[in-house]
């Protein structure tokens, strides 16, 4: 849907490139030739995924994993810690009729060569990576975090003011710090950044007196690093 809402900027992007497989427009099949580029999101949440994204990924130069889902499993990982069956049952009316199973980023099944973070992706950073790949240049990885980007900004800080657990100061940025910047904490949809202290993070809150039972709710929503089991 992002790409889609490119709008103009899809256009330009559609100068240069030509549109083989998508199926949020069409319901042809995937093209049996080579591709450039693959653009995938979601998880790979069974085996008929996983044959797929073999499949892609033989088929194509270069391999995008856009979104959470694509990049770690994303949210569906909660199923990876939870009982088998529990979260289809409390989602859905007839969960006999769910055909998935643990869920995984694709990286778990083949080899990834840029990622989209977050959830929903950037549209800058879709256009960029397109852009990049149309110049053959590889494509921008954001080196910083959500919370320099909230200091960039000028924002409160969430945590310090009103005690939210903010997940910036371990997520990687390139949102703009979206959600500080609207007074609301950061989820950490982009996933960990390497090289940041997650532990130390949740040392500060565990220091801040914040329940345990909390600190591990917000720690193992969007990150693979926190999927700890359930208990
Ligand atoms: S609100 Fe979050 S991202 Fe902003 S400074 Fe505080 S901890 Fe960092
Ligand atoms: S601020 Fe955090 S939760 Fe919000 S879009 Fe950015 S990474 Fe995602």
């Amino acid at each position: 849907m992002v790409l889609v809402h490119l709008e103009e900027s899809l256009l330009e992007v559609l100068k240069y490139a030509e549109l083989k497989y998508f199926r949020m427009v069409s319901d042809d099949d995937l093209p049996n030739e080579p591709l450039d580029v693959a653009v995938v999101e979601g998880a790979v949440t069974n085996e008929e995924e996983a044959i797929m994204i073999k499949k892609i990924r033989r088929m194509s130069k270069f391999l995008v994993a856009a979104g959470a889902c694509a990049v770690t499993g994303g949210l569906n990982a909660i199923k990876n810690i939870s009982p088998e069956g529990e979260v289809e049952s409390t989602v859905y009316s007839s969960p006999e009729h769910v055909r998935s199973g643990k869920a995984f980023g694709l990286n778990e099944y083949v080899n990834v060569d840029a990622y989209l973070y977050g959830c929903p992706i950037d549209r800058r950073e879709l256009i960029n990576t397109l852009m990049s790949l149309v110049m053959r240049v590889p494509p921008y990885i954001p080196g910083l975090t959500v919370c320099m980007e909230c200091k960039m900004n000028g924002n409160e800080c969430v945590f310090l003011t009103r005690g939210e657990l903010c997940l910036g100061p371990v997520t990687v940025g390139g949102c703009s710090a979206l959600c500080p910047s609207n007074g609301v904490a950061c989820e950490g949809c982009r996933g960990v950044l390497k090289g940041t202290n997650p532990k130390g993070l949740e040392l500060a809150w565990t220091n801040a007196e914040i329940s345990p039972d909390l600190i591990r709710l917000k720690l193992r929503k969007y990150s693979d690093v926190y999927q700890v089991p359930a208990r």
